[in-house]
């Protein structure tokens, strides 16, 4: 299929949705543009075989969502942060998720040293944690075992960013919210909880 076909099949989708959404309730639009009432905050890869909602059984506008290479919460990160305020201070929502995958191509550059320069310079925080961990990362086999261990760090690492950020320190014990970090398998649909 060409990539005209394709762009134009997308739009062509998107009126099918729209019916398709209006045949089962006819106010289905106007709710929807109501409010947003999300439950859950989510920082997540940017990789595009992460359905997030299907995968956790969530509706439209139970996720607020954010995401870019690696699911990083960078201090030097303005729109991170702009995300994080407004999900806690606004939205009130109280459970904020971390979720890093396996194959994930943000933490290969990281081992690989990628020569993309912007990539590069986006995922230096991530091979930083690569050589304060290669002791660990060393004893492993495959890239696949070392994407997954450096995966898992980098979790650990956004969440306690975000428990260190200003955003998180400012609210009283009961507004701050859980944080929680997954690890999304693509090769068996599953997700695990890192402690
Ligand atoms: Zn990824």
């Amino acid at each position: 299929m060409q990539k005209q076909e394709i762009y134009d099949q997308i739009l062509r989708r998107n009126q099918a949705w729209v019916a398709q959404a209006l045949s089962l309730d006819p106010a289905y639009f106007q709710k929807m543009g109501a409010d947003q009432a999300p439950f859950i905050l989510y920082f997540g890869c940017s990789d595009s075989r992460i359905p997030i909602h299907s995968l956790t059984g969530t509706a439209v506008g139970d996720i607020f969502i954010h995401r870019n290479v690696a699911n990083q919460f960078r201090p030097d990160d303005p729109s991170a942060y702009a995300t994080l305020e407004y999900a806690l201070t606004v939205l009130k929502i109280r459970q904020v998720v971390v979720c890093g995958h396996e194959s994930c191509g943000g933490i290969q550059g990281a081992i690989q040293d990628t020569t993309l320069p912007h990539v590069s310079r986006w995922i230096a925080p991530i091979v930083a944690l690569r050589k304060e961990n290669a002791g660990m990362l060393d004893a492993l086999g495959s890239l696949s075992e070392k994407q997954t261990c450096l995966a898992k760090l980098n979790i650990h690492q956004q969440i306690d960013t975000i428990r260190k950020s200003d955003i998180y320190q400012s609210l009283s014990d009961a507004e701050k919210p859980q944080l929680h970090g997954w690890f999304f398998e693509i090769t068996t649909g599953k997700l695990t909880v890192i402690d």
